[in-house]
């Protein structure tokens, strides 16, 4: 967290009364129970994220009644680990993609099933325009998830600051920014909103120390940077756009020709909707390229961060403001020595002798750094929110595809000819979510090589040419096949499976390493010497044991950001 108004945190003075110079010189690890408190995450998203804007730099007029948000609770489903001054916005869409992504993909699929089915048997018009039901039902699930599972199950609650501790009562706010360990410690995972500034700021490093100091709990830090999410919307955004643009352009082509089986006639627009597609593409992708070499750029400095990491750089309010209230110029208690005090507890090494701050930062450095390292790093975009966003954008289509087929099964047909036409369905359908997904997956890599180009347009230019054929390779040789042959040839099938087979083997741990390689990754230049292979495999296996300094860490589970995050939240 790491917080600005009623915590501990950088941002806010908070905590600086002289009464407070008088209580505990270490955090307490227990509260009162009317003080743990927790909010149920739909709160913490209501209003569009506005609990996640700060309502001024120094976080001074937060509003009271935020309070009563939260309620008393004696654990805490997700911390969330985040710094005030990183964007509000970003960090409420990083949460939708963590916890609602999932649950709109599977709506999305269900209601796209129904759609089609009720499509084939009369009981809905069978025509294009019901699709929109599939996209509409993608988007209410995605924006409102986590209001609509309190309808059927308790809502899942987190640890968010500024409505957790108390803003409006001097005394009760110190006791819950000195309690902050006790939150921490009642917490069941720790979600990180991650950015550059995240490493530089001491109260959220005292959040990540409270998760890192046993294995455990090392397996329960997820995390997602605020630019990795937004990397995801920009690409799904635009899958969506060009989906919704090519079948718009379809019905107006040949109307009567949607949600029929392909014919000879069709395939003969097809040329005039690939050529507009490309128009449109050239005229919107220069723009996505453009941004996403950005949020990589910005992406790229962490690792680097790390690579230096000591936590005695690490900058809190109470010292960059010289200890002095920047409104009334009282005294501000050290919010340092409190921080290293309880640090001390837990990273002592009697044996080694090693210093607590120095144990800690080498911690980071060899263990966590790796992980983040090839998580931001731009080797590949976790496959789950892949799928879950980008791979969303063309299911609602589903039920063009079921209703033709249900057509297919009244007209008589079984056997050989209904497996034959099922399986063309099922390749003519995959083919462009799986261009879409292996577009992603070559994106990431091709833009942070771009930015050893001197001109980010002319990276832009090139990544985008090199993505645009990638699409047309996997999408048009299947859709030419399937136009150009018998109802009964699987030929469409070997090919819609060979890229499938494409896909996979790039997700594998050896597609990742051979990419990671081609790319010059090398997590060991970050980490000790020796643990290459073993960060790199952290990654890819979703499981492991590091070894360094005598603790197992498993964090790269988490920090994969894989499907593991949901299985506590769905
Ligand atoms: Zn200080």
């Amino acid at each position: 967290m790491s917080m600005p108004p009623a915590s501990p945190s950088d941002s806010q003075p908070v905590r600086s009364t002289s009464k407070a110079s008088k209580l505990s010189k270490q955090l307490k690890t227990q509260l009162e129970p009317e003080l743990l408190r927790a909010v149920p995450l739909d709160r913490a998203l209501a209003g569009w994220g506005r609990h996640w804007e700060t309502p001024d730099s120094g976080m001074f007029n937060v509003d009271p009644k935020n309070y009563k948000l939260s309620q008393p609770s004696k654990s805490v489903d997700v911390f969330l680990s985040h710094d005030w001054a990183s964007n509000g916005k970003q960090k409420f869409l990083s949460l939708l993609i963590v916890y609602n992504s999932r649950a709109a993909f599977l709506a999305c699929l269900a209601v796209s099933v129904l759609v089609g089915v009720l499509r084939g048997y009369g009981v809905l018009p069978d025509e294009g325009w019901t699709v929109v039901i599939g996209h509409g039902s993608y988007l209410l699930v995605f924006l409102f998830w986590q209001r609509l599972r309190t309808l059927v199950c308790r809502p899942l609650t987190v640890f968010l600051d500024k409505l957790c501790v108390a803003q409006h009562d001097e005394e009760l706010k110190q006791k819950g920014i000195e309690g902050i360990a006790a939150f921490l410690l009642s917490s069941q995972q720790l979600m990180v909103l991650l950015t550059p500034r995240y490493f530089t700021r001491l109260w959220c490093l005292l959040e990540m120390a409270t998760f890192m100091k046993d294995s455990e709990r090392q397996r329960s830090i997820h995390v997602m940077p605020l630019k990795t999410a937004v990397l995801f919307l920009l690409a799904s955004g635009c899958w969506f756009f060009l989906a919704i643009c090519w079948n718009v352009s379809s019905a107006v082509i040949r109307p009567s020709l949607v949600g029929s089986a392909k014919s000879a006639e069709m395939w003969s627009q097809v040329p005039i909707l690939a050529g507009l597609m490309l128009l449109l593409s050239g005229a919107l992708l220069p723009f996505v390229f453009y941004l996403g070499m950005g949020l990589v750029a910005d992406l790229e400095r962490i690792p680097r961060q790390l690579a230096n990491f000591r936590l005695d750089d690490a900058k809190c309010f109470c010292c960059s403001n010289n200890h002095r209230h920047p409104h009334n110029g009282s005294r501000l208690q050290c919010d340092r020595k409190l921080v290293y005090n309880t640090l001390k507890q837990w990273y002592d090494d009697v044996e080694s002798k090693a210093d607590h701050l120095e144990t800690f930062s080498r911690l980071v450095r060899e263990e966590l750094a790796p992980s983040i390292a090839l998580l931001v790093g731009g080797v590949t975009l976790p496959l789950s929110y892949t799928v879950f966003t980008v791979g969303a954008s063309n299911l609602p289509y589903l039920a063009d595809h079921l209703a033709v087929w249900i057509a297919y099964v009244h007209s008589g047909s079984s056997g050989y000819a209904l497996f034959a036409f099922t399986l063309r369905a099922v390749a003519d359908w995959g083919t462009v979510p799986l261009a879409s997904m292996l577009a992603v997956w070559i994106s990431n890599p091709l833009l942070k090589a771009g930015l050893r180009l001197r001109s980010r347009w002319c990276a832009t230019i090139v990544t985008q040419s090199i993505v645009v054929f990638v699409v047309v390779m996997v999408w048009a040789p299947t859709q030419v096949v399937l136009g150009l042959t018998e109802q009964g040839d699987l030929r469409p099938v070997a090919l819609f499976l060979f890229w499938l087979a494409v896909l996979l083997a790039l997700h594998s741990p050896l597609g990742t390493r051979g990419l990671a390689s081609a790319l010059g990754e090398k997590p060991g230049t970050i980490a000790a010497k020796g643990k290459e292979d073993s960060a790199m495999d952290d990654i890819v296996q979703e499981k492991t044991v590091a070894t360094g300094m005598g603790r197992e860490v498993a964090v790269q589970e988490s920090l994969a950001v894989e499907a593991c995050v949901f299985c506590n939240i769905l």
